[in-house]
């Protein structure tokens, strides 16, 4: 059977490539009715938290990797000794020998800065201690090919690679070899993973091959960059899929969209039902080029699958802006003065303009709060000349009016307008902002019946004050 994993080092917020490998292995998985296994890489103490390993595991389940449904996790930690194991067993049997150079020894020999190690300690018969290191002895001849999903076979020179180092002085494994250690002792069979994981591939196999194992295929698939083309990186870019989560992005819309990235479904859809990704998904198609992460791009698509929800999903999966959770910020309301009711009436229209969930607070929160929260900008653009005679002029044509809904609202408006010969649009202005606090939101008149007529009124009144 397929059995793969994904491997990740809990050193920080779970990133969004992290996702994209992730689901790969999902699918590759999925579709060879092979096993996916979670292994956490939490070898490295002083980088490691609890925090981000539970972060990885909670941002798997929101995009569709659930708790549960696979192997693991399984902690690299707990492994130590059998990494100690293979490295013992390799120098054993002569595979591997301890050596004491520092760097600069190497350089001050070779005379060469960027030199790998020159391989002085490979026959000396040194033993463990202090100070030395287990290498490798990698093969003087020959290439290692590897058999590779997206890039073919990849060929590797063997005497270009360097006696590589297993194993510290302190006798624990490095990732190199405590990750093929337990690929192997898991019975991985395919390894789907970054690019930048292909110069150890060549070094990974031959311990596999030392250790007597048939190597795994691999995947490496070209990573994701940011617009400059530069990898994305903690510092620079928003990189954290629980960002993401947090600012409101869909999970379907997410998931998708990193699949799409280097490759596209037959008939070049975007916006297509995880299905059919999962059924046409193919590694060996992926585009060989690094993947622009187009952040305004995912936020368009974003909106589209807001759009194409059903009005009740909306509301739902509005629900934690609405109320603020540990991750999300409680909106500027007070939680009483909140009104389902009205937040159900107003949503479809809000639905139709958003691009993250997040956003509706500040579509609705105008509903909600005593006086609408004023935003300076729109302020100063609304209310210039002429502002206050129109303020003045709407509170007379609302207090007369005996419906109290969008159409007649909007004659009432346009009426105040005509007798100034202005335009909807200019009338319009000051009365938005006096009533919503922005130059831009929800469809007023609308907004201005759900309202009603008390606060209207009062909001145009203090307007003027
Ligand atoms: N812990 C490694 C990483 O996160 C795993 C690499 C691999 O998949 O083999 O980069």
């Amino acid at each position: 059977t397929v059995r793969v994993r994904f491997a990740p080092s809990p050193t920080g917020m779970f990133h969004v490539g992290g996702a994209r490998s992730a689901l790969q292995n999902w699918i590759y998985a999925k579709q060879h009715d092979g096993v996916f296994v979670l292994r956490i890489e939490d070898t490295d103490a002083a980088r490691n938290r609890p925090e981000w390993t539970e972060g990885i595991i909670s941002a798997l389940d929101w995009i569709g990797i659930e708790r549960g449904s696979y192997e693991g996790p399984h902690f690299q930690s707990s492994y130590a000794q059998d990494h100690t194991a293979a490295a013992t067993r390799l120098y054993g049997e002569g595979k591997a020998y301890y050596c004491g150079c520092r760097r600069e020894d190497v350089i001050a020999r070779t005379g060469n800065q960027h030199t790998g190690y020159d391989g002085f300690c490979r026959d000396k018969g040194y033993g463990p201690g202090e100070g030395r290191a287990l290498r490798f002895r990698t093969p003087d001849e020959g290439e290692t090919v590897v058999e590779d999903l997206v890039r073919g076979k990849p060929t590797f020179e063997n005497k270009l690679m360097e006696d590589f180092v297993i194993a510290r002085s302190d006798g624990s494994a490095v990732f190199l070899l405590a990750n093929v250690v337990d690929d192997m002792s898991m019975d991985i069979t395919h390894v789907i993973r970054a690019e930048e994981h292909l110069p150890n591939t060549p070094k990974q196999q031959l311990l596999w091959e030392a250790l007597g194992h048939t190597p795994p295929v691999w995947a490496h698939v070209p990573v994701i960059v940011n617009e400059k083309r530069q990898k994305l990186s903690k510092r620079r870019d928003k990189v954290a899929l629980e960002s993401y989560r947090d600012e409101g992005y869909l999970a379907a819309a997410m998931k998708n969209y990193l699949m799409l990235l280097g490759w596209a479904p037959s008939d070049d859809r975007e916006i297509v039902p995880w299905q059919v990704i999962e059924e046409e998904y193919r590694l060996e198609d992926v585009n060989h080029a690094s993947a622009f992460f187009d952040v305004k791009k995912l936020r368009a698509f974003n909106g589209d699958y807001i759009r194409a929800l059903s009005v009740p999903e909306f509301i739902q999966l509005c629900t934690p802006w609405l109320s603020g959770t540990d991750t999300i910020p409680a909106p500027p309301w007070e939680p009483a003065a909140f009104d389902a009711e009205v937040f159900t009436a107003v949503a479809p229209l809000a639905q139709t303009r958003i691009a993250v969930l997040s956003e509706i607070v500040e579509y609705v929160d105008f509903f909600f709060l005593d006086e609408p929260a004023i935003d300076e900008a729109s302020w100063a653009k609304a209310m210039k000349e002429g502002a206050a005679d129109i303020l003045d002029a709407t509170v007379a044509a609302f207090e007369r009016l005996d419906v109290w809904s969008a159409e007649p609202l909007k004659a009432a408006l346009e009426e105040v307008g005509m007798a100034r010969e202005l335009k909807l649009g200019k009338t319009q202005a000051p009365v938005r902002v006096a009533v919503t606090g922005r130059s831009v939101g929800l469809p007023l008149f609308e907004s201005i019946e759900v309202l009603g007529k008390e606060r209207t009124l009062a909001r145009l009144r203090a307007a003027r004050a």
